[in-house]
Formats: C-alpha cells, structure tokens, sequence
C-alpha cells in the first residue's frame, strides 16, 4: 500500500516539551554550571515530594538501567545469585541483573494484567534465589502484596522497575515504595522527560548514600561537595563506582515536566478511554480496565492483534499504520525470544507461552499528552480501517 496519508505523521513517544523548559535549559547553559549541581539536587527533592517521601530517600542517575544496576550493586547481589523478574519487559531489566553478576530468571506473565504472573512466582524460587525484579508493565501496578508476603517468606530483596509507573498506586501507595528500591526512567517516551535519565528511590537513606557514591565513580560523599563554590576539597575513592550522575542540564528539563505530570496523566487517561470505547466492537485484545485498588499510570496503552481473529498478523497491522502515517510501538517481544539469552541461559519460547503470545501480538497505539484531538481521531480510524478492511 502506498502511503496515502496527507497529514504529518504521528510519532511514537514524541515528548511534550514546553517553553518553561526551554527558558529552563538556555538559563542552565548560560549560568556555567550544566553538570550535577543544584538542579539536580532540587528536581530530586520536587520528585521526593510527589512520591511522599523523604528527600534522603531518592537519588538521580542518568537512566532507568542505571538505576536498576547501582540499586542491584547496592544490594550486593553477586554471582550464583539468582533474580527473578518477567519474561515480559525491556531487555535492561534483565541486562541490570547480568551486569550485576546474578542470574535472571524469567516468570510468565499473567494474560490479564501483563504483569509477573504471582501464581508462578514461587515455583521458581531455589536456594540460590536472593531478589525479585517486578515490573509495573504499561503503568499497572502489580499485586504488590502477594509480592512483598512472598519476598518476606523467603527473605528476597524487591527492587521495583518502575519505568513505566511514575504515577502507579497500589492500595493507595506510590509504587517503588513498597520494595528495598524502586527505579524510574524518564527517557524521552517516558511518562516524565529529562532526555535520558532515572532516579533510585530506596527503603533507607543509608542505602541512597551508598547509590549516591556509586553513581559517582566511587567517591566519597564529600565529593558532591566538589560542586560547590566553597573551594577545593580533595576526595576518596571508596569504592570502584560507575558514570551514572544525572547533568543540571537533564534535571532543568525534569523539573517543569514534574509540574504537569498530574495533567499529562488526565490528558492520557483520557486518550485511553477513547481508545478503550472507540475499539471494543473490534476483534482487537484490549488493555485490561484498572480496578478500585489501583491508580493506572496509562503509560502504554497496547492492543494485541491476534492473527486468527484479525486477519492479519501484528506486523502487517504495523505496516498498515505506518502507511497511514502513524507511528507505533512494540512493548515488547518477551525475553525469551530474544537471540542473547537463548544462547547464553537457554531460555526457550515455549517455556513462557503468555509472554511469547503476547510478544508476537501486541503493539502499542501513540498516548501522549502532545496528541491532539485531531490526531487521536485519525489513529483511530487508521486501526478501525486497518482491522475492518
Ligand atoms: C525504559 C525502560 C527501562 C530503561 O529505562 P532507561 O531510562 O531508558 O534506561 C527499564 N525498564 C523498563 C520496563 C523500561 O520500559
């Protein structure tokens, strides 16, 4: 099919930058000071603030994957250990465990909720088994009771992947709460922007200390201090750390789009209805409606297009909306489809059939606050189009 579509195309994830943070970013680069500085220091204590916590509590990093290997680093996982995490997520996820020398060892999803299926948890938890990596996927958040009760049975550490769910709320507690660390991205298709970057929010402000110094080559906290105007002070390297510190220049960026992460979240919540209403006549799987206990973070709102009752395989729905002008995403082809972890830990396809199913079906439709009204509409007629023709 040629491309038939007169209007611009939509991009997937294309972040909603406004003046205030580009007023924001030219001051920072004019002030002589665009490195780790202040405006890191108060874009982590406004994120504190909306997460309800103390501001010893939180630390910026400059991504997501960051924050997942230091918090892994910090919980002094090592080699022979195992992790347990979803077959169903970004491949950082798994690759912050390998780098942190453990194992990762990959759950099945539930087919409802997409997240780490709770019933399966247990069967994979052997001597060696030291931690639990959940993923609140799209912005649901998982049952994180039934998770903490089993990390407590058997004594795990819980390290919250929580990319997609700045906004999630269990049972009204802020997710990345409820475990020993709890890691966020605000990578430019995320839900709040700095370009790249994360933040680590720990149980204990000793453990932030310690993240603090590792994200920072391994020196000593007074280091921080070097980026102050009161003089020379020399350092200690304490430990052997990583390049992980988050710029002034990424926090001035984070720290107006903190101020609107309550009105995105409407304005996405309100694409997500429509999309939810304008597709439930159409053989499309759709997302799963949030319930009482939870506050969704409408992240990603991902339809599966089953082959059977479609017509048409995901790919080639992918091919009709690229042709009709609209970007799309696809969160994500499961872990074990993935060429690296079959080589290296044999994990086969077949052994996670929720995750492959979903991974070979889902795509994600465009859900961002940038989107007009006009726009939606065509995204919607594209896929109405697309699954009717
Ligand atoms: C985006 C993402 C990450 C990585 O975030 P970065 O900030 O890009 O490093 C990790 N886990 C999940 C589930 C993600 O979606």
């Amino acid at each position: 099919m040629a491309a038939d579509h007169e209007s611009p195309f939509i991009i997937f994830g294309a972040p909603d930058i406004h003046n205030d943070e580009i007023d924001e970013v030219l001051a920072t680069l004019q002030s002589g000071w665009i490195g780790t500085g202040p405006k890191v220091a108060r874009f982590e204590e406004e994120f504190a603030d909306l997460k309800g916590v103390g501001h010893d509590r939180v630390a910026a990093v400059n991504s997501c994957t960051a924050a997942l290997h230091v918090s892994m680093i910090a919980a002094n996982l090592k080699p022979g250990d195992e992790v347990l995490t979803t077959a169903m997520t970004f491949c950082a996820t798994a690759n912050a465990i390998i780098h942190s020398g453990a194992t990762p060892v990959p759950v099945d999803i539930d087919a409802d909720t997409l997240n780490i299926d709770v019933a399966r948890l247990e069967q994979h938890i052997t001597a060696k088994t030291r931690a639990i990596v959940p993923v609140h996927f799209g912005g649901r958040p998982c049952d994180m009771d039934a998770i903490m009760a089993i990390a407590a049975k058997h004594g795990l550490i819980v390290i919250e992947d929580c990319a997609h769910a700045i906004e999630t709320q269990w049972r009204g507690q802020q997710a990345g709460t409820f475990g020993d660390f709890g890691c966020f991205s605000f990578y430019v298709t995320k839900n709040v922007v700095t370009g790249e970057g994360g933040m680590v929010l720990a149980r204990s402000p000793a453990m932030i200390d310690r993240i603090k110094t590792l994200a920072l080559h391994g020196m000593s906290k007074d280091a921080w201090r070097r980026f102050g105007d009161d003089g020379y002070k020399h350092y200690e390297v304490v430990e052997a750390g990583f390049k992980y510190n988050m710029m002034d220049l990424q926090a001035a960026l984070g720290i107006h789009q903190l101020r609107r992460v309550e009105e995105n979240w409407l304005r996405r919540r309100e694409i997500w209805k429509a999309y939810q209403h304008a597709f439930a006549d159409l053989p499309l799987g759709r997302p799963l409606e949030p319930d009482e206990h939870m506050r969704h973070a409408y992240h990603l709102y991902t339809l599966a297009v089953d082959e059977i009752n479609c017509g048409m395989s995901r790919d080639d729905f992918i091919r009709h909306m690229s042709d009709a002008g609209i970007g799309v995403g696809v969160h994500y082809r499961s872990l074990a489809q993935q060429p690296y972890y079959q080589r290296e830990y044999g994990w086969i396809p077949e052994n996670y059939p929720v995750s492959t199913a979903f991974g070979d079906n889902t795509v994600s439709l465009p859900l961002g606050p940038k989107l007009q009204n006009a726009e939606i509409d065509r995204i919607i007629a594209a896929v109405t189009a697309t699954i009717t023709k």
